[in-house]
């Protein structure tokens, strides 16, 4: 009777550690823009979350105009909520591509749930190894942003002032994301820097090239732009009607 009970046991834990494989098999990370689609149409996410994680004395100023410009141009009928948390990320010197990947990943949960897409903000203390950089896309839905270095990149007398970098910054990051400029298709219209890809030429777009470095205030004349610009909608409104054709979707 033992014996019998031990197989059974065993062979139960067999059976469900073989399922508990599957479920918890690691969902595909992708590249930025790999949930484009993802967020620009409704087909199977008619709901969007943004979960902000941020280090304590880092909470994101943008937090709304995310939201906005998203609900702008992604296909949500749900709704997209804003989720904000608090968390001790252990790290808080310098950062790579992969400690961002790995935090989001050990704090956050998968990008496709359901009904629901979710991507990760991430607002950690300290900088990028590159400690110009202001904010980093480093998968399909995760993108981090470096407050420490968005504070040096305020300019004299506070213009651009950090607040005005740090939404800029949240709002280029977000784009690419979405797949701008050309990371995921092609657009019909020249406006990706020949010099800097996957970027804009035209410092009046959120996608310009300089938005993520710290030297941003010597090369915009006037205000920090925070929105995408007509040629960004254009590509945008291509993808989500699927004139123009998205590559390296996670979902499609
Ligand atoms: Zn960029």
């Amino acid at each position: 009777m033992r014996n019998y009970l031990v197989i059974v046991l065993f062979l139960t834990s067999a059976i469900s550690g073989c399922f508990g494989d599957e479920s918890s098999d690691e969902e595909a990370r992708g590249i930025p823009g790999g949930l484009a689609l993802a967020c620009l149409q409704d087909d199977k996410f008619e709901k969007m979350n943004i979960h902000f994680l941020y280090e304590e004395g880092y909470e994101p100023v943008a937090m709304d105009l995310a939201k906005t410009r998203l609900q702008e141009v992604c296909d949500k009928p749900g709704g997209i909520k804003i989720m904000s948390e608090q968390i001790d990320f252990k790290i808080d010197s310098t950062w790579d591509a992969d400690d961002v990947r790995d935090a989001r990943w050990k704090h956050g949960g998968d990008a496709m749930d359901s009904n629901t897409l979710n991507w990760y903000f991430l607002f950690p203390s300290g900088t990028y190894t590159n400690a110009d950089t202001l904010g980093v896309a480093v998968d399909a839905s995760t993108i981090a942003i470096f407050k420490d270095s968005v504070e040096e990149a305020e300019g004299f007398l506070g213009r651009p002032s950090k607040e005005e970098v740090e939404r800029a910054v949240t709002i280029h990051e977000a784009g690419h994301l979405l797949g701008l400029v050309n990371l995921v298709y092609q657009s019909p219209i020249n406006h990706e820097d020949p010099n800097h890809k996957g970027h804009s030429n035209n410092e009046d777009s959120v996608m310009y090239w300089a938005i993520e470095s710290t030297d941003i205030g010597n090369f915009i004349t006037g205000s920090i732009p925070d929105e995408f610009d007509d040629d960004d909608k254009a590509d945008l409104r291509g993808m989500a009607d699927g004139s123009l054709e998205c590559e390296d979707q996670l979902w499609s």
